[in-house]
Formats: structure tokens, C-alpha cells, sequence
């Protein structure tokens, strides 16, 4: 069972590999952050939690991988103000409504007091924390060395170019990642939502999920997943005879966030659609500008 969100560490001496596992090992168990105030979670949140997990297993069990389990103390729900000030201090755009946190080994969840839009986000979160990830040790010339994440779900820290004994802080692909994220996330609200296994008391989301799935799928990353599904047809119209839907070529997009190799599927599909150097483009300015947006602002 995997007991870090990390894959795979890459740089440094064996030894140091093994302390920096052995460090997100102790934080993924302890998750103990005195800078944090959290409030208790609620019967309902523990109850969703223990169900999102779940479902995020069986996609795991899909693709062929572990199962990796997340429980409620690796998730922090924090009031709203508390929530505001994490995010700015974290440097993360406003109105963020969840985090995950590799250093910390941990999701932070912003309460908004509405059990549909806390099982979305958690969903949006524990799939980015099951997605692949590499961290990369910087040693060499360093007094400490200085651990990064390296690749994270589809997104990749790119090379610093100007020195390369550090990291560059830039990341290509993350609007493609949030975009896979943020459909995978809306669908496994869906699922929970028409699985027998839903108790009782939440009976009631399934109301709410019919009313306000529009409203789900716009208030995250939209103009990000308007590109994404117009990068999808415009894959499917020209691999007509490899997929029998826009829905398989998205399968490839979700599985490649899950496993490392999957991602040269990926680009490779890119690539015969967008041209040669499409892949290297879109992971530099990001995906092309949606043909729906385009013309809703003309
Ligand atoms: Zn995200």
C-alpha cells in the first residue's frame, strides 16, 4: 500500500532518497501543523471523506493501480477566514476553494458550509493526491539540499534554464492537469451520487446534484476545461478510427494522470493533431483558446 503521494525521487545519493522518503513517510502519518488552525470535522465530512476515498480507489482499480488510502486526518477543513489567509500565505489564487500540499503531505479544504460543493472539492483534491508524482533532490553545490516536486498528475516543473541546481518554479501542462482533474472529480460525484452505497442522510445531495451540476462544473476551472474538451474533439475527429468517442480520448488524458509512462500517449496524440511541435507549445502557453469562448467574446 502506498503510504506517500509520492512515486518516485529522483537526484541525489541513495541514502538521501531514502531520508526524503522516510520525511513525506512521517508527515503523510503525522500531519501535525501547529501554523494551522482547523475546526473538527463534521459526522456528515467523515462520512464523505470515507466515501470519496472509495470511489477514488475503484478509478485507481480502472487504470490497474494500488489503492491508496486517504483518511480524514491527512484532510484539513478550515473556516472561512482561516481558509483565506492559508491560501494568501501559500501564495495561491483567490477564491481557492481546496489545496493538496505535497510538502505537507495533506488536502486543506476552505468550509463553505454546502455538503455538495465540499464532496467536489474533496474529490478535485484526493485526485490530485492519488495522481503520480516525483519530487527531485537538489544536492550538489547546496549547504541543504532542497527537495521539489517534479512532476505532479500532468503537470511538469520545467528546467530552470539559468541554473540548473535549482528549481525553476514554472510548470507546463498544470491547465491541462486541473482541467482531467476537475472532469474526473465532477464524475465522481456523479458516481457516489448513483452508487447503492450512498447512506441515507445524504440521500438529499442527489437532489441538489440533478439541480446544480451546471453550477458544479462552471465554478471550477471552466475556461480550462472548455479548451481541454475542444482539444479532445479535435483529437477524436482526426483518430476516428482508434476511438469510438471524444469519452476514450479523455480516458488516455485520465490515465496518464495516474501513471507516469501513459503520459507519452499523450503527447503523441498531441502531436498528430496539433503538429510537431504542438506537445512543447501547449505545455509552454498552455492549450489552445477555446472555438466556444472565442466566439461567446467576438
Ligand atoms: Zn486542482
Amino acid at each position: 500500500m502506498r503510504e506517500l503521494s509520492v512515486n518516485e525521487i529522483f537526484g541525489g545519493s541513495v541514502e538521501r532518497k531514502r531520508d526524503v522518503k522516510k520525511f513525506y513517510s512521517e508527515i503523510f502519518e503525522l500531519q501535525n501543523f501547529s501554523d494551522i488552525k482547523e475546526r473538527d470535522k463534521t459526522k456528515d465530512e467523515l462520512l464523505m471523506i470515507d466515501l470519496v476515498n472509495k470511489e477514488t480507489n475503484k478509478l485507481l482499480d480502472r487504470f490497474g493501480i494500488e489503492h491508496f488510502d486517504i483518511s480524514a486526518k491527512n484532510i484539513h477543513v478550515l473556516e472561512k477566514e482561516a481558509a483565506i489567509q492559508y491560501y494568501k500565505k501559500m501564495g495561491l489564487p483567490e477564491g481557492t476553494y481546496g489545496s493538496f500540499d505535497p510538502a505537507r503531505q495533506a488536502i486543506f479544504l476552505k468550509e463553505e458550509g454546502d455538503m455538495l460543493f465540499f464532496m467536489k472539492n474533496l474529490a478535485h483534491e484526493m485526485s490530485h493526491i492519488k495522481s503520480y508524482q516525483s519530487a527531485q533532490i537538489f544536492s550538489r553545490g547546496a549547504e541543504k539540499p532542497l527537495i521539489t516536486d517534479r512532476r505532479f498528475g500532468l503537470s511538469i516543473q520545467l528546467r530552470n534554464k539559468e541554473n540548473r541546481r535549482a528549481p525553476s518554479g514554472k510548470y507546463a501542462f498544470s491547465d491541462l492537469d486541473e482541467a482531467v482533474i476537475d472532469v474526473l472529480a465532477n464524475r465522481l460525484v456523479r458516481d457516489i451520487l448513483e452508487s447503492a452505497d450512498l447512506p441515507e442522510k445524504l440521500n438529499y445531495l442527489r437532489k441538489r446534484y440533478k439541480e446544480d451540476a451546471d453550477k458544479l462544473f462552471e465554478r471550477s476551472y471552466f475556461a480550462y476545461k472548455l479548451r481541454f474538451w475542444d482539444m479532445v474533439t479535435r483529437i477524436y475527429e482526426k483518430h476516428k478510427d482508434e476511438f469510438s468517442s471524444p469519452n476514450e480520448v479523455f480516458e488516455v488524458f485520465a490515465e496518464a494522470i495516474f501513471k507516469k509512462k501513459k503520459f507519452l500517449e499523450v503527447g503523441k496524440l498531441i502531436e498528430s493533431t496539433f503538429g510537431k511541435h504542438g506537445f512543447r507549445i501547449i505545455g509552454e502557453s498552455g492549450m489552445p483558446e477555446s472555438e466556444i469562448k472565442k466566439s461567446t467574446e467576438e
